[in-house]
């Protein structure tokens, strides 16, 4: 597969509560995540969306 001109999105969901969004970027799906494990002791996990 060649193509590499689609858009990269990055979901960041939670498993242990309804909180999911969706970013552009890596980063800031990985803030996200990181800042709603600091929060909320949950786990939570950021995965690319093709
Ligand atoms: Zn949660």
């Amino acid at each position: 597969m060649a193509s590499q001109n689609r858009s990269r999105l990055y979901h960041a969901v939670c498993r242990e509560c309804p909180s999911e969004q969706v970013f552009e970027s890596a980063d800031a799906a990985d803030a996200f995540v990181t800042r709603h494990v600091e929060e909320t002791a949950h786990t939570a996990l950021a995965e690319r969306v093709d």
